[in-house]
């Protein structure tokens, strides 16, 4: 059951620790909560059988595989003996759709009812909503779950009626994101909403994942995306397809990452004519380098907003560099580095007290910095 669970990147974590976590049982992830916690996650189906066929999906209905479910007092209980005995501190929750997804939620609920009331567990829940969920479904859910998510595979209805065929994008997945939307209020889903979406297995573009991200969290408030590279899985019909670009998955995130924590807006990003992000070069130095006219900057006179659109200064570096700027006149790269800024970065988009200090090119390795 963790198994069926690996492809499920809906987890609160860094791209770093999507790792299996050593030395713990199957399924154990290290992932971070919204306020920053860390958590010790275990990810689990509550049943690998599933009435879809979903093109790309190991536990579609057609593979012939063993299928297996919990009953929800056993679930519960494993997951009150793990969390006693130290090795997880969290529980991330989905399932296949075995009959209808009524009553497949409603045995996921009553496993993490157990686990809240009989075993008094009070840690992180992240609640998978299954496609088709009723209101009243999502709103027990929400009175559950720290997070809730509704994995809506592919970013528009037509890419999505390409690998889940049966699925309505807007019926079965827009309408209880939003009532689960409608649910995120104080004390209550309080580490937000999430989404998942499968990489390279619809012929989506880059701009149609960034531009859905951008439009649900500005709609209903998303808290995050994550994205799944597409991997063929064997007796699929898409078992001959080439799994994602090497690379691509990162780019998405970090473009993600722009919109959500460095507030770019979707139309700062840059895509080729296909609609794809280079993948030989990070998208913030893509969309500076698109901008040259607005560089350089000042540093010692930018606001907020024109240092973090500087490749190599993040949102800690910029805090760093108002706050002394008041005090001292920085002058030198040393001077940014020390900062916590990426000078071999920024040096071509900023002067430092009238001084630019460019070199020919700048640095475009493949980099998780931003
Ligand atoms: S509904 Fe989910 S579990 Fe079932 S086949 Fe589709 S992707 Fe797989």
């Amino acid at each position: 059951m963790a198994e069926g669970a690996r492809f499920d990147a809906s987890v609160p974590s860094t791209l770093a620790a999507q790792e299996q976590l050593a030395g713990r049982p199957g399924g154990v992830y290290e992932a971070l909560t919204h306020d920053g916690r860390r958590v010790q996650l275990l990810k689990v189906l509550l049943s690998n059988a599933c009435r879809h066929d979903c093109t790309y999906c190991a536990t579609r209905c057609s593979r012939d595989i063993p299928r297996a479910s919990f009953r929800p007092e056993e679930l519960a209980g494993l997951v009150a003996q793990l969390t006693q005995a130290g090795q997880i501190s969290g529980l991330f929750l989905s399932s296949g759709i075995v009959g209808d997804p009524e009553a497949t939620m409603a045995r996921m609920i009553e496993a993490v009812e157990i686990l809240r009331h009989k075993h008094s567990y009070r840690d992180y829940v992240h609640l998978k909503l299954l496609p088709g969920s009723s209101e009243a479904v999502v709103s027990t859910a929400a009175g559950l779950a720290d997070r809730l998510s509704v994995n809506l595979e592919a970013p528009t209805a037509r890419r999505l009626s390409a690998i889940c065929p049966e699925k309505s994008f807007e019926r079965d997945l827009m309408r209880p994101l939003r009532w689960a939307a409608e649910r995120v209020q104080p004390g209550q889903v309080r580490s937000g909403l999430t989404t998942q979406f499968v990489v390279g297995a619809s012929d989506e573009t880059d701009r149609e994942l960034l531009e859905t991200t951008w439009r649900l969290t500005a709609e209903i408030g998303l808290a995050r995306s994550y994205f799944s590279g597409f991997c063929p899985v064997p007796d699929t019909p898409l078992e001959g397809r080439e799994p994602v670009a090497p690379g691509r998955e990162a780019r998405l995130y970090q473009a993600e990452f722009l919109m959500r924590s460095y507030g770019f807006s979707f139309n700062e990003l840059v895509f080729d004519d296909e609609g794809m992000m280079p993948l030989d070069r990070d998208p913030k130095m893509v969309s500076a380098l698109a901008r040259r006219d607005e560089f350089p900057i000042e540093v010692n006179a930018a606001d907020r907003w024109e240092l973090l659109r500087v490749p190599g200064i993040g949102p800690t570096a910029a805090e760093r560099i108002m706050a002394l700027r008041g005090k001292h006149k920085l002058t030198s790269l040393r001077h940014l580095e020390v900062l916590g800024a990426r000078p071999e970065r920024a040096r071509n988009f900023v002067t430092l007290n009238g001084h630019y200090f460019p070199r020919e090119e700048p640095a475009m390795q493949l980099s998780m910095g931003l």
